[in-house]
């Protein structure tokens, strides 16, 4: 059977799918997610189901419930007694908690520390696991509920456990500043967004905020901290980071922080369908190919090679179509290819060198597009091309060739909105292009 599966009841609108698709892009793997939803009563009969999968996620309810039927379970899920992730090797399932790596790696993104005064707002699923990792990290932590029984109860496991003062309070009652506030309840969640957990002076004495809710991007509680000029962060980038934790657990794979960077966004709708392409032009060996390859690996963006796809279109190689139709008529071909473009989003794209020296090909392109110049000084292209079987160089003197590069340079610098310097790494030129991607003002765009 294979592939993953998120269990839960009810699962509505999750985007669990959404995210793990996405992850399994970045690792170039085709798996299919799927939700499987089923009511309490039926988690027994659905083991043989689960053991047949290669890994699933789980939600409420049955975060405990699964405990049980596991054969094993990884310290990550000991620790905190709920499970959100299973590995299913030979129908064996190994139980693993996630959401508190998810959980670190979004205060670690955000320089947030939990060595300070914390309060956890909800002494819930999610609530138990913020307040022991706080302790662990040296907090000194403080639990707000709204049934102080509920609170005290989780407090006094705590401090038996770990051996450590723990305060609990009514959340109404907050009066005092915190290093960090974490809102481990669902208030202010989609469509309830009106409200804030805390009483709004709390949160604006706070050091920092975090809300583990996603939907929406902005609640009203990190709403009051943006305006109180609080750093904040939201449940999007956690969820993302869980899922991500998964693929490691599941694969192996590693992803980089500009990566889940981009996925947060996407995901939290800042770009969404919007997303638009990489444009990539420079001199011939420049590195447009092997800059552009990284790019898209490191942004799950598609990468496409318009040279490429010209000589696959036409069946033949770009030497033979200049030497039997020449050059004109090449351009007219890599024209077409260049508007194709602006239907097109989400894509990596190398351009042939002299592509973008015609103004007809620049006005093709969406004003929306990033389109970044890959300098690069021409002893290192030259030293890249010499023996290519490109017509323009087997055709043209050191000297041609060093004019060209000169009177392309100007093209360049018009056409593109953004100029790296090409004699970085490669990894070094993908990750200033990948930020500057992510800065774009999207909105205005
Ligand atoms: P849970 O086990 O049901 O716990 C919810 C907690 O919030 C409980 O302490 C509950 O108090 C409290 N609460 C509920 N409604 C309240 C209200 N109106 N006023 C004050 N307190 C209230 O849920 P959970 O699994 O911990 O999840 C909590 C939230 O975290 C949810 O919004 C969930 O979507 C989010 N979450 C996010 C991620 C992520 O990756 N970003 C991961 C997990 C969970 P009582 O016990 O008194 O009812």
């Amino acid at each position: 059977m294979g592939g993953y599966r998120l269990i839960g009841h009810p699962l509505g609108h999750s985007m669990s799918p959404q995210i793990h698709e996405r992850l399994f892009a970045l690792e170039g793997r085709t798996d299919s997610y799927s939700l499987f939803p089923f009511p309490p009563d039926k988690l027994e009969t659905q083991v043989p189901i689960l053991r047949g999968l290669e890994g699933f996620n789980i939600t409420i309810p049955y975060k405990q419930a699964i405990l049980p039927f596991l054969d094993s379970l990884d310290d990550s899920a000991a620790l905190y007694g709920a499970v959100n992730t299973v590995r299913v090797q030979d129908g064996r399932m190994t139980g693993y908690n996630t959401d508190c790596d998810g959980f670190l790696r979004t205060m670690q993104a955000h320089g947030f520390s939990l060595k300070t005064s914390v309060c956890v707002a909800g002494a819930g699923g999610v609530g138990r696991m913020f307040a022991i990792e706080a302790v662990r990290q040296g907090a000194e932590l403080t639990i707000a509920v709204r049934d102080l029984s509920k609170g005290q109860a989780l407090a006094r496991e705590i401090s038996e456990r770990f051996g450590c003062s723990v305060q609990v309070s009514t959340l109404d009652a907050l009066d005092r500043p915190f290093g960090l506030i974490i809102n481990a309840t669902p208030v202010g969640m989609s469509p309830q967004t009106g409200v804030s957990p805390l009483p709004g002076p709390v949160t604006a004495r706070a050091g920092a905020v975090f809300d583990c809710i996603y939907n929406p991007r902005e609640t009203r509680l990190l709403c009051d901290a943006r305006k109180a000029g609080v750093p904040f962060a939201g449940g999007m980038e956690m969820l993302v980071w869980q899922a991500a934790v998964a693929h490691e657990i599941w694969h192996g794979s590693q992803f980089l922080p500009a990566q889940i960077d981009l996925l947060v966004d996407e995901m939290t709708g800042k770009r969404g369908k919007q997303m638009r392409n990489i444009i990539l032009c420079g001199f011939m060996g420049c590195g447009k190919t092997t800059v552009g390859q990284h790019l898209a690996r490191l942004t799950g963006l598609s990468y496409v090679d318009l040279d490429a796809e010209i000589e696959f279109e036409q069946g033949v190689p770009i030497p033979e179509i200049f030497a039997a139709q020449g050059e004109p008529y090449f351009r007219d071909l890599e024209h077409q290819a260049v508007k194709r473009l602006a239907g097109r989003s989400r894509c990596v794209v190398s351009t042939g060198g002299g592509a973008l020296t015609f103004r007809r090909n620049i006005d093709a392109l969406s004003r929306e597009d990033l389109v970044v110049f890959l300098d690069a000084a021409f002893p290192i292209c030259y030293q890249r091309i010499r023996w290519s079987d490109r017509p323009i160089v087997q055709s043209s003197t050191p000297e041609e060739l060093y004019a060209l590069f000169e009177a392309r340079r100007t093209c360049y610098l018009e056409a593109s909105s953004f100029t790296v310097d090409a004699s970085q790494t490669v990894a070094q030129i993908a990750g200033e292009i990948a930020a500057r991607y992510r800065c774009m003002d999207w909105e205005k765009a």
